[in-house]
């Protein structure tokens, strides 16, 4: 399989190009949708081509192709080095600063026991249609449903520094969910099992059964559930909300190419400016965000970035203190790093690769603390699990951010759900008003998959993780009138 790649790589080096690398991937993809008590839809893909990018006299130029033959290698070598003779033309300074990166020979695949390709389709849909059926036994609820999603990525790389590099990544994701009616409402909540890069073994039939009740109970608690209260309380979040705040509110603001205004004129900038590192007071001492891409399972964990940088693992927030970004070669030299943090990934073989948000999580407190000693501290507050609607400005500053269910704290325990509650806040005030995490035994992981970046747009997965943990004199406001 890499012949063809170093033969590209090799025209490119030979047509006086800086650097060039060539990937091929093969993708399968499959997803399976239930409502009520039939499966609603199910599709199944296998996406196989190639891209090659040149840098000519500091200019890029890219193209891919489905058709995986020597001639057509030839031909995409020739159109991506055109397009970056032609962008070369157009350069105003010194163009790309690319870093160094010694050749390597990797090698990396997922640990995936059971093969979701292998599982037949009747043992998916079971799965799926008895999580309905137990949702739909609770008579509030009026509608069921459910998905599977798998993904298999076979990655070849190589480039003219020498490296060839091989991935094989299965990632899995499920979420189920249930509507419910009644009190002249209606209310939706779910259930993911956390995304991660394993097979069909992270999703036993009984964990299912089980949260399908759980979930349905609390579908029908949200219809009498009392609107939120407004004004300044504690908050506590659970993994999965907190997940969803870290992705939007640390993992987009610390990404280097936005930082330097790549993003503006889709995604937009970030507050988190280069004279902030090592300095600027992000987050209370409680507060230390790992970005690791090398952790077990995680969605971002591939080996290697689609620079040819193998995975790392940094600190992105350490006791509150702001560190540095997620970077790839282009742009560690802006922040006058020698190396890329091998955070650049493409989500096809017909993109280009661009700074991505790495698994990244809030580490667990380091004292024993557990989720109800962490609630036991608080008067009045509110509880926060799972996602709902959230936004966030341009800066990646002020924010409000829901959650899929949401109970009142009253005098240290959780009391009754509430509805329509958001938390409102920007970016440091929120961060440093985290008082406490809990330890390592309550940590949780869940896989982003969704992650859109880039024009044209390109949807990238990591994942995040954090144990239930605690926010002091939070804004809370309502997203709805009632
Ligand atoms: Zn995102």
């Amino acid at each position: 399989m890499f012949d063809l790649l170093k033969q590209a790589c090799e025209s490119a080096r030979n047509a006086g190009c800086e650097f060039a690398d060539a990937r091929f991937l093969a993708i399968h993809k499959q997803r399976v949708i239930s409502r009520d008590h039939a499966l609603a839809g199910c599709s199944d893909s296998d996406d196989r081509g190639f891209g090659v990018r040149v840098l000519y006299n500091g200019a890029w130029g890219f193209a891919s192709s489905p058709t995986y033959t020597a001639a057509e290698v030839e031909r995409v070598v020739g159109l991506a080095l055109r397009i970056a003779r032609a962008s070369a033309m157009a350069l105003r300074g010194g163009g790309v600063h690319w870093a160094p990166e010694s050749a390597q020979t990797l090698e990396y695949r997922s640990s995936c026991a059971v093969d979701p390709f292998e599982v037949p389709l009747e043992d998916k849909a079971d799965l799926l249609i008895s999580a309905n059926e137990v949702m739909l036994n609770n008579p509030s609820v009026v509608r069921a449903q459910g998905f599977l999603s798998f993904k298999r990525v076979q990655r070849w790389y190589a480039n003219t520094d020498g490296a060839e590099m091989h991935s094989d990544v299965t990632s899995s994701e499920a979420t189920i969910w249930a509507i419910a009616v009644g009190n002249d409402d209606f209310q939706q909540r779910n259930w993911r099992a956390p995304a991660s890069s394993r097979g069909f073994e992270a999703y036993p039939k009984q964990d299912f059964l089980v949260e399908a009740e759980r979930v349905a109970a609390e579908a029908e608690e949200k219809l009498s559930a009392k609107l939120a209260p407004e004004g300044e309380f504690d908050i506590v979040t659970d993994p999965e909300n907190l997940s969803l705040t870290i992705h939007e509110s640390v993992g987009h603001a610390t990404e280097l190419d936005r930082v330097m205004g790549y993003e503006v004129s889709l995604a937009g900038a970030s507050f988190v400016t280069r004279d902030k590192m090592g300095e600027f007071r992000y987050g209370s001492e409680a507060v230390t965000l790992m970005a690791d891409n090398t952790l077990e399972h995680g969605l971002a964990t591939q080996g290697f970035d689609d620079d040819g940088v193998p995975g790392q693992r940094w600190e992105i927030v350490k006791d509150g203190i702001f560190q540095t970004y997620s970077s790839g070669r282009e742009f560690a030299h802006y922040i006058g790093e020698e190396r890329s943090r091998g955070a650049c990934r493409a989500d096809h073989w017909s993109s280009i690769p661009i700074v991505r948000i790495p698994n990244l999580f809030l580490m667990p407190g380091q004292e024993p603390l557990t989720p109800e000693e962490l609630i036991g501290d608080v008067g009045h507050g509110l509880y926060f699990e799972g996602m709902d609607s959230f936004s966030i400005d341009q800066w990646r500053l002020n924010f409000q951010f829901g959650g899929n269910a949401v109970w009142e704290i009253r005098n240290g325990r959780k009391a009754g759900m509430l509805k329509a509650a958001l938390y409102q806040s920007r970016t440091p005030s929120f961060w440093n008003a985290c008082d406490a995490t809990c330890d390592e035994r309550f940590w949780q992981p869940h896989g982003v998959t969704n992650c859109g970046k880039g024009d044209p747009m390109q949807v990238a997965q990591m994942t995040h993780g954090a144990a239930p943990t605690r926010f002091r004199k939070i804004h809370i406001c309502r997203g709805r009138d009632a």
